[in-house]
């Protein structure tokens, strides 16, 4: 049977991983509900199909989702069209969405007991990781499934992980957004005190790269414009990673402390300063705009 592969969800970034599938010359097809990242799929000549119930067939043998929430994915696996009942037993799932650990947990399941192979394989690295293929990509599953994944997820990333059974992955990429949320918060603190010291901000970012303080929003993803070309700060803050997805990130992280009475405090604290920034309008920001409102008296905000 020829390779077919069915993408669903070509947002900021499911896009450029389905491109990246087709430049290396697989058959993708994708789908969307958005009508604006259909017309962007369009734009990057990927082949769209307008209708969910034609892209799933019986000629599909993997099936790539890229959805903002766990609802979202257990509605495309499991609901009334669900996925799950129209792809046959040889097609492999990958829900490369982050989403909580019990809902892949249970749609692996369910695809299991109709004999269907399914990962969740969680990405970390961002639309420029998506764009480049150097996504690190967090699997949970059975070996046997994860060796079959392997070849497109290399396609798709450069560190390809097998966290362990179904739900790792998820769990490893909470775990690592967990870390995200408050490292995105110290970088703008440290920036935002040098900015009212009257240090020169580059001079502090360029020390700070090559010091203790490292961290990947200071090294890759500053959150004060004029530091690195090319990302969200430089562009008035448009995702990027939204704060409204961080926000979600940290809230999964935050149910999986208490289930495993974990402390967190510092997970907590990220989770408060996100969600009052998203009722505050913020969520479609890229969530390096948290930098608006820590450090001080926030400097030029709201954001226009
Ligand atoms: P996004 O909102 O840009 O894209 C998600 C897409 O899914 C949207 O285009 C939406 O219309 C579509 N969608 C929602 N429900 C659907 C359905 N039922 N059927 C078909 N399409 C549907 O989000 P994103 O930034 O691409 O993130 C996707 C996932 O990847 C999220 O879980 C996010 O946490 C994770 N993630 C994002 C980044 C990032 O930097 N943006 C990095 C790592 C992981």
């Amino acid at each position: 049977m020829s390779e077919l592969i069915a993408f669903i969800g070509v947002g900021n970034m499911g896009n450029p991983m389905a491109n990246n599938l087709v430049k290396a010359g697989k058959k993708v097809k994708v789908f969307d509900v958005s009508k604006k990242m259909i017309e962007k799929a369009k734009e990057k000549e990927l082949d769209v199909v307008e209708n969910l119930d034609d892209l799933i067939t019986n000629e599909v043998t993997t099936v790539i989702t890229m959805l903002p929430e766990g609802k979202n994915s257990k509605e495309v696996y499991l609901g009334e069209k669900g996925i799950i009942n129209k792809v046959s037993k040889n097609c492999l799932l990958i829900d490369c969405s982050t989403i909580d650990i019990q809902t892949s947990i249970e749609i692996g399941k369910k695809a299991s007991e109709k004999g269907i192979k399914m990962i969740d394989a969680p990405v970390s690295g961002g639309i420029m990781g998506a764009e480049k293929a150097t996504l690190n990509i967090m699997v949970g599953g059975t070996k046997e499934a994860f060796d079959n994944a392997l070849p497109l997820l290399k396609i798709m990333g450069k560190n390809i992980f097998h966290a362990g059974d179904l739900g790792s992955g998820n769990g490893a990429k909470i775990c690592n957004n967990m870390s995200l949320g408050i490292t995105m918060i110290a970088a703008s603190e440290s920036l935002m005190l040098a900015k009212r010291l009257n240090i020169d901000i580059k001079k502090v970012h360029e020390i700070m790269k090559n010091a203790s303080g490292n961290s990947w929003p200071i090294s890759v993803y500053p959150p004060l414009p004029g530091l690195i070309d090319g990302t969200p700060s430089n562009n008035n803050y448009r995702p990027g990673f939204s704060a409204g997805m961080m926000n979600k990130d940290l809230k999964l992280a935050n149910e999986c402390a208490k289930q495993v009475n974990a402390s967190t405090p510092l997970a907590n604290m990220a989770l408060e300063i996100y969600d009052k920034f998203c009722k505050e309008g913020n969520d479609t920001k890229d969530f390096s705009a948290i930098s608006k409102v820590v450090g001080g008296n926030a400097w030029n905000y709201p954001i226009d």
